[in-house]
């Protein structure tokens, strides 16, 4: 059979290749002489699964794409608190390179455009350590992320710090406010090593799913920050990592994304996939042009829009019915899927709103693959508040769907392996031992 995936994303990529509207960046002349031709589109899911079409080998510098990166070293070294301290976490609606800060605490106003990164590479290792050690922290955190060890372009590197007064304004600015502590010289030098980084389309794809996989590389199984730290991270890409582009992205693909100026493009859906693209060619804002038509593409075919909506939480209850003969007869409520607040929510409305006659209720868990620790606390105040009432409540859970489950004050649940074994179970006296 021939591969699937690689097939569809083949035709993608047939599909965006005509377009060759826009430029590579050009303010660094080593990105200038980019072969502006090159084209790739990776895939990579959250059990390790790499799946890669056109140039996705070829290595290129990381750049922009860096910045959620390092934000989350700098996160998981220093803690959220100092980190906040020193860069916002606002959409700035302007340029990636915009001398903006905001009014009064001359903080950058989030870690996605430059002022925030360079200030945030300051605050990647430990406090008391130096310049050396700090590249070298991104380069091992980075690294990490994409499960092989990364290595700087220095021709790359070079031709941006030779050009570099933006970024060195931006610094100076940064240091006037005492937002950077440390030499702005050396911070640029540090952050644009950060941002030389080679990567191919491949190893950005992992670094993407790693995030979309709680901040464990899908490959290599590294924890490599934690679960909360990947949320502030994704939550800063989603409003701020397409720049003055932002709005736009939301609204037309809807994923939680990072462009770099060589062409590098991710995107990272929790819990789902991690995405990356590569294309030399920009917009004005920066960003890859045939990426975000790859994006657009993929967001709209895979129906990848975290806004959209999911399937409906009506489908939790399977069926509810009576199973076996007075004084045994059972109610059970046949459950299925996965169970979160919205699904638990349909069960409690069904068991208020119909009042069961019989003694005996049982939960059948037997269909439902998971249960979120709300619901897990739904479903058991609904067995309290049912044995209050007087009922004897069974929850049918051959695989402990729903483990320890203590309904707490006056609630009494008696798990059993199938709902049969509700109907034969000796009744319970009032005192809730078995009778
Ligand atoms: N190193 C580049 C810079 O600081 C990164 C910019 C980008 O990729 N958007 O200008």
């Amino acid at each position: 059979m021939r591969p699937i995936i690689p097939d569809y994303l083949a035709e993608v990529l047939g599909e965006v290749e005509p377009d060759v509207s826009g430029a590579p960046a050009a303010y660094i002349p080593e990105l200038a002489g980019a072969d502006p031709e090159r084209l790739g589109v990776a895939l990579a899911t959250v059990d390790g699964q790499v799946y890669g079409v056109g140039d996705v080998d070829v290595p290129f510098t990381i750049q922009s794409i860096s910045k959620p990166f390092a934000y989350a070293l700098a996160l998981a070294d220093r803690g959220f608190a100092p980190v906040l301290a020193k860069v916002g976490v606002e959409p700035s609606g302007e340029a990636f390179n915009e001398i903006s800060l905001e009014h009064g605490t001359g903080r950058p106003l989030n870690p996605m455009i430059n002022a925030g990164a360079i200030t945030t590479h300051s605050l990647t290792a430990a406090a008391d350590s130096g310049p050396a050690e700090r590249v070298e922290r991104v380069i091992e955190g980075l690294s990490a992320f994409a499960g092989r060890p990364l290595a700087v372009d220095e021709k790359v590197c070079a031709s941006e710090l030779a050009h570099a007064h933006r970024n060195l304004a931006i610094a100076h600015m940064l240091r006037s406010h005492d937002v950077l502590t440390q030499d702005p010289a050396v911070t640029v030098e540090g952050y644009t090593r950060q941002c030389a980084l080679l990567v191919t389309t491949r190893d950005l794809a992992v670094m993407a799913a790693t995030l979309a996989n709680r901040g464990v590389n899908p490959v290599t199984g590294e924890q490599v920050v934690t679960e909360k730290v990947v949320r502030q991270v994704l939550s800063v890409m989603f409003s701020c990592g397409m720049y003055d582009a932002a709005g736009d992205w939301i609204t037309q693909v809807g994923i939680p994304a990072k462009s770099g100026v060589a062409g590098g493009l991710i995107g990272s859906l929790p819990g789902r996939i991690g995405i990356a693209t590569f294309s030399p060619r920009l917009d004005h804002h920066g960003n890859s042009v045939r990426g975000v038509s790859l994006f657009e593409r993929l967001s709209s075919d895979m129906g990848l829009h975290l806004m959209g909506v999911p399937p409906t939480a009506r489908a939790v209850l399977r069926s509810h019915h009576t199973t076996g003969t007075p004084p045994h007869a059972v109610r059970v409520l046949d459950l299925q899927g996965g169970i979160g607040f919205a699904e638990a929510e349909r069960v409690v409305r069904e068991v208020q709103n119909t009042t069961p006659a019989e003694n005996r209720i049982a939960i059948d868990l037997t269909r439902v693959h998971s249960i979120d620790d709300v619901a897990r606390r739904m479903i058991l105040e609904i067995t309290r508040r049912l044995t209050l009432d007087g009922h004897d409540v069974y929850l049918v859970d051959p695989e402990t769907t729903l483990p320890d489950p203590d309904p707490g004050d006056g609630g009494h649940v008696t798990v059993v392996r199938e709902t049969g074994e509700a109907v034969t179970a000796p009744a319970r006296d009032t005192d809730g031992a078995p009778s």
